[in-house]
């Protein structure tokens, strides 16, 4: 394994769902809903394979279909305006999103200022990139960034910002007084900003997603990453999308294209068709989540742990602390066979180890009877 990759081993989301499969535990780890999204969306898919449609390499930017109800569905949400030829890059998930648009604009040197904890394949994008993380730590109970720190990290190396909001692990959602910030420190310092959104039609009670590529001055400066896996329940179809101004989707195409060149034939004629679901299933998806997060963020509070209410995604983080618990990795290696559950240490999404030591992330996109006994089992 070469310098960049070292210290990357196994995904803590693989690590966490074998252990599940090995013990027979309720899986709360690893974010997937344990329900398949929309009858009608599967039944597009099976359409469009029966139809030949995707069944051999769709277009390298992805399907015209997809792309137009991408630009669509970010008019219809934002009132924002895309061209779907220009401006609009289909990828395999957010994942190879983000790595594309890593390989793409980091030089090595470079660096990107990132929350943390982050999304694991961040720290490893940008080391693949030979880029260097700065990151800024959001700390409990609100996980509201530091905006001082933030100004204060960006350097002449600062290449680019990588935000995520809705975030994962916290739940923590942007305001937009904090976005206003930050796009005035995206200007004025001449900074990229990408922006990872694939939780954004998970907000709860007040918290609003605005997307940072509609404040003034960002939108030719902002790639905003989305994904279908999270907002439609089909994790394992892996199409995503990226939008920004045609000189940014041309770059990150031209590394994309090298990556896995195109992906998911059928799936994209039926995640256009996802796209265009009425408003009723986006609130209506949003309302069942919102129901879900109190259950198991009473049954954990019930068992013990200090809960930090998450304002979006499908993640509950914890503190173990409460419980008389010090090590989060530790924790959740053995919570498996102590309790017959799996969760996620949030320590390892940390450069400041301290800083998250004790805490553990909860997936709450399961059904409310797996999430009752989930919370019932660590009661005992
Ligand atoms: N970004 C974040 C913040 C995530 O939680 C995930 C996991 N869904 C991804 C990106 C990857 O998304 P995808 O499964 O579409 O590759
Ligand atoms: N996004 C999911 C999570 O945060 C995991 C995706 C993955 O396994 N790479 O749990």
């Amino acid at each position: 394994l070469n310098r960049r990759l070292d210290g990357f081993g196994t995904t803590i989301f693989a690590e966490m769902s074998a252990l599940a499969v090995r013990t027979g535990a309720i899986n709360l780890g690893q974010g997937f809903p344990d329900t398949d999204g929309p009858e009608a969306v599967r039944e597009a898919a099976v359409r469009a394979l029966r139809e030949g449609r995707g069944n051999q390499y769709p277009p390298g930017p992805g399907v015209p279909e997809l792309r137009t109800a991408v630009t669509d569905h970010q008019h219809r949400f934002y009132g924002l305006t895309f061209d779907p030829d220009t401006e609009v890059l289909v990828t395999a998930g957010a994942t190879e999103a983000i790595a594309a648009t890593m390989l793409a604009l980091l030089e090595p040197g470079d660096e990107v200022i990132a929350f943390e904890p982050y999304y694991d394949s961040y720290a490893a994008c940008i080391s693949m990139a030979g880029a260097t993380r700065v990151p800024l730590t959001l700390r409990a109970p609100d996980f509201r960034p530091d905006l001082d720190a933030l100004r204060d990290a960006v350097t002449d190396r600062t290449r680019l910002l990588l935000l995520n909001s809705p975030h994962n692990p916290t739940g923590m959602v942007l305001t937009r007084e904090e976005l206003t910030a930050i796009a005035e420190l995206a200007v004025e310092r001449d900074l990229l900003v990408v922006t990872d959104e694939v939780y954004e039609h998970l907000t709860y009670d007040d918290a609003e997603h605005i997307p940072l590529i509609s404040l003034p001055g960002m939108r030719d400066r902002t790639v905003s990453i989305s994904s279908a896996g999270k907002t439609f329940s089909f994790t394992g179809w892996k199409v995503g999308w990226i939008t920004a101004a045609a000189p940014l989707i041309a770059a990150v195409r031209t590394a994309k294209q090298f990556l896995t060149y195109v992906s998911s034939g059928p799936f994209q004629y039926a995640i256009a068709e996802a796209l265009r679901l009425p408003d009723s299933y986006f609130t209506g998806f949003r309302e069942e989540l919102r129901g879900k997060r109190d259950i198991l963020a009473d049954g954990l509070t019930a068992a013990g742990f200090e809960v930090f209410r998450p304002q979006g995604t499908y993640f509950i983080t914890t503190d173990i602390a409460a419980l008389g618990e010090k090590d989060a990795l530790a924790f959740c290696r053995g919570l498996p066979e102590r309790s017959g559950v799996v969760a996620v240490p949030n320590s390892v999404f940390y450069d400041d180890k301290e800083a998250g030591r004790s805490q553990v992330r909860f997936a709450f996109c399961k059904r409310d009877e797996v999430l009752r006994d989930a919370a019932a089992r660590l009661l005992r």
